[in-house]
Protein backbone atom coordinates (compact mmCIF):
# COMPACT_ATOMS: atom_id res chain seq x y z
CA UNK A 1 0.00 0.00 0.00
CA UNK A 2 1.38 3.46 -0.64
CA UNK A 3 2.43 5.60 2.75
CA UNK A 4 -0.03 8.68 2.91
CA UNK A 5 2.04 9.69 6.27
CA UNK A 6 5.89 8.24 6.69
CA UNK A 7 8.01 9.57 9.74
CA UNK A 8 11.61 8.50 9.21
CA UNK A 9 13.70 7.78 12.20
CA UNK A 10 12.55 11.11 13.43
CA UNK A 11 13.62 12.51 16.91
CA UNK A 12 12.25 15.55 18.64
CA UNK A 13 13.72 16.91 21.57
CA UNK A 14 11.84 20.21 23.60
CA UNK A 15 13.29 23.34 24.30
CA UNK A 16 14.23 22.50 27.80
CA UNK A 17 15.95 19.51 26.73
CA UNK A 18 13.46 16.42 27.14
CA UNK A 19 14.01 14.21 24.06
CA UNK A 20 10.37 13.21 23.38
CA UNK A 21 10.69 11.68 20.15
CA UNK A 22 13.82 8.76 20.03
CA UNK A 23 14.13 7.74 16.53
CA UNK A 24 10.03 7.54 15.46
CA UNK A 25 9.53 5.44 12.39
CA UNK A 26 5.72 5.03 11.25
CA UNK A 27 4.44 4.38 7.86
CA UNK A 28 -0.04 4.78 7.17
CA UNK A 29 -1.40 3.82 4.01
CA UNK A 30 -4.80 5.68 2.27
CA UNK A 31 -7.57 4.60 4.15
CA UNK A 32 -6.27 2.99 6.87
CA UNK A 33 -7.34 3.26 10.39
CA UNK A 34 -5.12 2.90 13.47
CA UNK A 35 -4.58 3.35 16.69
CA UNK A 36 -1.90 4.72 18.39
CA UNK A 37 -1.45 3.52 22.11
CA UNK A 38 0.56 3.78 25.04
CA UNK A 39 1.64 5.21 28.49
CA UNK A 40 1.05 8.58 29.31
CA UNK A 41 4.47 10.68 28.27
CA UNK A 42 5.13 8.23 25.48
CA UNK A 43 5.66 10.68 22.99
CA UNK A 44 2.00 10.70 20.86
CA UNK A 45 1.10 13.60 20.97
CA UNK A 46 4.55 14.85 20.08
CA UNK A 47 4.43 12.18 17.12
CA UNK A 48 1.03 13.58 16.14
CA UNK A 49 2.33 17.26 16.29
CA UNK A 50 4.74 16.55 13.75
CA UNK A 51 2.19 14.87 11.61
CA UNK A 52 0.40 18.02 11.67
CA UNK A 53 3.91 19.82 10.74
CA UNK A 54 3.06 21.61 14.40
CA UNK A 55 6.94 20.50 15.24
CA UNK A 56 9.33 20.10 13.50
CA UNK A 57 11.99 17.29 13.65
CA UNK A 58 15.43 18.07 15.50
CA UNK A 59 16.81 14.94 13.24
CA UNK A 60 14.70 12.81 11.02
CA UNK A 61 12.00 13.46 8.11
CA UNK A 62 8.05 13.42 8.42
CA UNK A 63 5.90 13.00 5.04
CA UNK A 64 2.42 13.70 3.69
CA UNK A 65 2.15 11.96 0.26
CA UNK A 66 5.41 11.49 -0.63
CA UNK A 67 6.35 14.89 0.43
CA UNK A 68 8.76 15.84 2.76
CA UNK A 69 7.09 18.58 5.16
CA UNK A 70 8.98 21.42 5.56
CA UNK A 71 9.02 25.26 6.61
CA UNK A 72 7.58 26.22 2.78
CA UNK A 73 5.28 23.88 1.91
CA UNK A 74 3.77 22.99 5.47
CA UNK A 75 0.76 25.50 5.21
CA UNK A 76 -0.37 23.83 1.90
CA UNK A 77 0.47 20.44 3.67
CA UNK A 78 -1.62 20.97 6.37
CA UNK A 79 -4.82 20.94 4.93
CA UNK A 80 -3.88 17.42 4.46
CA UNK A 81 -4.69 16.28 8.03
CA UNK A 82 -7.02 17.54 10.12
CA UNK A 83 -7.12 17.07 13.88
CA UNK A 84 -9.78 16.56 16.77
CA UNK A 85 -8.30 17.55 20.11
CA UNK A 86 -9.37 15.87 23.16
CA UNK A 87 -11.02 18.74 25.17
CA UNK A 88 -13.80 20.11 22.62
CA UNK A 89 -13.91 22.94 24.10
CA UNK A 90 -10.58 24.24 23.02
CA UNK A 91 -11.58 23.99 19.61
CA UNK A 92 -15.36 25.86 20.03
CA UNK A 93 -15.45 29.36 20.03
CA UNK A 94 -17.66 30.80 18.11
CA UNK A 95 -21.39 32.04 18.99
CA UNK A 96 -22.77 28.87 17.09
CA UNK A 97 -22.41 25.77 16.41
CA UNK A 98 -22.31 26.27 12.58
CA UNK A 99 -20.52 29.33 12.66
CA UNK A 100 -17.91 27.24 14.65
CA UNK A 101 -18.24 24.70 11.98
CA UNK A 102 -17.73 27.13 9.12
CA UNK A 103 -14.97 28.93 10.81
CA UNK A 104 -12.38 26.14 9.57
CA UNK A 105 -13.18 26.23 5.86
CA UNK A 106 -13.68 29.28 5.62
CA UNK A 107 -9.97 30.25 7.31
CA UNK A 108 -8.81 28.08 4.66
CA UNK A 109 -10.29 29.97 1.51
CA UNK A 110 -12.49 27.08 0.78
CA UNK A 111 -15.49 27.11 -1.52
CA UNK A 112 -19.37 25.96 -0.96
CA UNK A 113 -18.93 26.91 2.71
CA UNK A 114 -22.66 26.61 3.62
CA UNK A 115 -22.70 23.18 1.85
CA UNK A 116 -19.26 21.75 3.54
CA UNK A 117 -21.19 22.86 7.24
CA UNK A 118 -24.30 21.19 6.09
CA UNK A 119 -22.78 17.93 5.56
CA UNK A 120 -20.13 17.47 8.04
CA UNK A 121 -23.33 18.70 10.97
CA UNK A 122 -25.83 15.53 9.21
CA UNK A 123 -22.40 13.20 9.42
CA UNK A 124 -22.39 14.09 12.94
CA UNK A 125 -25.86 14.48 13.68
CA UNK A 126 -25.69 17.76 14.76
CA UNK A 127 -27.75 19.45 11.68
CA UNK A 128 -30.81 20.64 14.31
CA UNK A 129 -28.15 22.47 17.05
CA UNK A 130 -27.01 24.49 14.31
CA UNK A 131 -28.08 27.63 15.57
CA UNK A 132 -27.28 26.75 19.19
CA UNK A 133 -24.41 28.18 20.91
CA UNK A 134 -21.83 25.46 21.38
CA UNK A 135 -21.64 25.28 25.24
CA UNK A 136 -24.92 24.99 25.41
CA UNK A 137 -24.29 21.38 24.10
CA UNK A 138 -23.77 18.29 25.95
CA UNK A 139 -20.46 16.75 26.08
CA UNK A 140 -20.87 14.32 23.75
CA UNK A 141 -22.48 17.17 21.44
CA UNK A 142 -19.30 19.35 22.01
CA UNK A 143 -17.19 16.09 20.98
CA UNK A 144 -19.37 15.64 17.92
CA UNK A 145 -19.24 19.59 17.01
CA UNK A 146 -15.35 19.77 17.40
CA UNK A 147 -15.26 16.88 14.75
CA UNK A 148 -17.71 18.53 12.42
CA UNK A 149 -15.56 21.63 12.46
CA UNK A 150 -12.31 19.57 11.04
CA UNK A 151 -14.83 17.00 8.97
CA UNK A 152 -16.02 20.49 6.79
CA UNK A 153 -12.36 20.79 5.48
CA UNK A 154 -12.32 17.49 4.39
CA UNK A 155 -8.80 16.33 5.17
CA UNK A 156 -7.85 13.53 3.61
CA UNK A 157 -6.27 12.52 7.24
CA UNK A 158 -8.04 12.72 10.14
CA UNK A 159 -6.13 12.27 14.29
CA UNK A 160 -8.81 12.28 16.92
CA UNK A 161 -6.80 12.49 20.31
CA UNK A 162 -8.60 10.53 23.42
CA UNK A 163 -12.14 10.82 21.22
CA UNK A 164 -13.81 8.59 24.48
CA UNK A 165 -12.75 10.44 27.12
CA UNK A 166 -15.51 11.74 29.60
CA UNK A 167 -18.07 10.26 27.78
CA UNK A 168 -21.08 8.41 28.91
CA UNK A 169 -21.47 4.57 26.98
CA UNK A 170 -24.14 6.20 24.80
CA UNK A 171 -22.10 9.17 23.53
CA UNK A 172 -19.30 6.31 22.87
CA UNK A 173 -21.11 4.23 20.94
CA UNK A 174 -22.73 7.38 18.73
CA UNK A 175 -19.54 8.43 18.08
CA UNK A 176 -17.85 4.78 17.14
CA UNK A 177 -20.67 4.55 14.70
CA UNK A 178 -20.08 7.86 12.98
CA UNK A 179 -16.28 7.30 12.66
CA UNK A 180 -16.89 3.85 11.52
CA UNK A 181 -18.59 5.66 8.09
CA UNK A 182 -15.77 7.94 7.98
CA UNK A 183 -13.73 7.70 4.83
CA UNK A 184 -10.65 9.13 4.99
CA UNK A 185 -7.44 8.10 6.99
CA UNK A 186 -8.06 7.84 10.63
CA UNK A 187 -5.25 7.76 13.21
CA UNK A 188 -7.57 7.43 16.96
CA UNK A 189 -4.90 8.11 19.78
CA UNK A 190 -6.17 6.73 22.28
CA UNK A 191 -5.78 4.63 26.41
CA UNK A 192 -8.98 3.42 25.45
CA UNK A 193 -7.80 -0.72 24.45
CA UNK A 194 -11.95 -1.54 23.83
CA UNK A 195 -12.03 1.33 21.79
CA UNK A 196 -8.77 0.53 19.36
CA UNK A 197 -10.26 -2.97 19.42
CA UNK A 198 -13.52 -1.55 18.00
CA UNK A 199 -12.45 0.47 15.47
CA UNK A 200 -8.75 0.13 14.32
CA UNK A 201 -7.69 -3.30 12.29
CA UNK A 202 -4.08 -1.83 12.98
CA UNK A 203 -2.38 -0.46 15.95
CA UNK A 204 1.45 1.51 16.70
CA UNK A 205 2.27 0.77 20.30
CA UNK A 206 4.46 4.25 21.47
CA UNK A 207 6.83 3.94 24.05
CA UNK A 208 9.89 6.51 25.05
CA UNK A 209 9.46 7.66 21.91
CA UNK A 210 9.45 5.05 19.53
CA UNK A 211 7.45 2.66 17.61
CA UNK A 212 7.88 -0.79 20.00
CA UNK A 213 4.87 -2.86 18.42
CA UNK A 214 3.17 -2.64 15.12
CA UNK A 215 0.33 -5.37 13.99
CA UNK A 216 -3.17 -6.09 14.32
CA UNK A 217 -5.18 -4.63 17.13
CA UNK A 218 -6.23 -8.20 18.46
CA UNK A 219 -3.21 -9.56 18.04
CA UNK A 220 -1.48 -7.02 20.02
CA UNK A 221 -3.75 -6.45 23.01
CA UNK A 222 -3.28 -10.42 23.61
CA UNK A 223 -0.20 -10.19 24.17
CA UNK A 224 -0.53 -9.56 27.64
CA UNK A 225 3.73 -9.51 28.61
CA UNK A 226 3.92 -6.65 25.69
CA UNK A 227 0.90 -4.51 27.11
CA UNK A 228 2.27 -4.87 30.67
CA UNK A 229 5.47 -4.25 29.39
CA UNK A 230 4.15 -0.56 28.00
CA UNK A 231 1.55 -0.06 30.92
CA UNK A 232 -1.42 -0.84 28.85
CA UNK A 233 -3.82 -2.92 30.29
CA UNK A 234 -7.24 -4.08 29.26
CA UNK A 235 -10.21 -3.56 31.38
CA UNK A 236 -11.84 -6.33 33.46
CA UNK A 237 -13.21 -9.04 31.46
CA UNK A 238 -12.26 -7.74 28.40
CA UNK A 239 -10.88 -10.50 26.03
CA UNK A 240 -10.05 -9.21 22.34
CA UNK A 241 -11.15 -11.40 19.96
CA UNK A 242 -10.35 -11.84 16.62
CA UNK A 243 -13.35 -10.18 14.37
CA UNK A 244 -13.35 -10.48 10.55
CA UNK A 245 -13.28 -6.47 9.52
CA UNK A 246 -16.08 -6.98 7.88
CA UNK A 247 -18.65 -7.92 11.18
CA UNK A 248 -16.70 -5.48 13.11
CA UNK A 249 -19.04 -2.27 12.03
CA UNK A 250 -21.72 -2.06 15.59
CA UNK A 251 -25.06 -2.31 14.83
CA UNK A 252 -26.90 0.85 14.07
CA UNK A 253 -28.09 3.19 17.04
CA UNK A 254 -31.68 2.47 17.67
CA UNK A 255 -32.13 6.09 17.42
CA UNK A 256 -30.15 8.91 15.78
CA UNK A 257 -27.51 10.74 17.59
CA UNK A 258 -29.17 13.52 19.47
P1 LIG B 1 1.93 11.32 25.40
O1 LIG B 1 1.09 12.10 24.47
O2 LIG B 1 2.22 9.94 24.95
O3 LIG B 1 1.42 11.35 26.83
P2 LIG B 1 3.85 13.49 25.05
O4 LIG B 1 4.17 13.52 23.60
O5 LIG B 1 2.89 14.49 25.58
O6 LIG B 1 3.39 12.01 25.47
O7 LIG B 1 5.19 13.65 25.89
C1 LIG B 1 6.41 12.98 25.57
C2 LIG B 1 7.49 13.51 26.48
O8 LIG B 1 7.72 14.88 26.20
C3 LIG B 1 7.15 13.43 27.98
O9 LIG B 1 8.33 13.18 28.69
C4 LIG B 1 6.63 14.82 28.27
O10 LIG B 1 6.84 15.15 29.63
C5 LIG B 1 7.51 15.67 27.36
N1 LIG B 1 6.84 16.92 26.93
C6 LIG B 1 5.63 17.06 26.34
N2 LIG B 1 5.39 18.35 26.05
C7 LIG B 1 6.47 19.04 26.47
C8 LIG B 1 6.83 20.43 26.44
N3 LIG B 1 6.03 21.37 25.91
N4 LIG B 1 8.02 20.78 26.97
C9 LIG B 1 8.85 19.86 27.49
N5 LIG B 1 8.59 18.54 27.54
C10 LIG B 1 7.41 18.13 27.03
Amino acid sequence: MPALLEMNDVTYTYPDGTRALGGMSLTIGANERVALLGPNGAGKTTAVLHLAGVLTPSTGVVKINDTIITKKNIAQLRSHIGIVFQDPDDQLFMPTVGEDVAFGPHNLGLDNIAERVEQALATVGLRHVADRHPHHLSYGQRRRAAIAGVLAMEPKILVLDEPTSNLDPASRRELTDIISKLTATIIIVTHDLPYAHQLCERSLIVDSGRIVADGPTTELLANDALLAHHRLELPYLFAPRAVPAATRQLPRPRSQPT
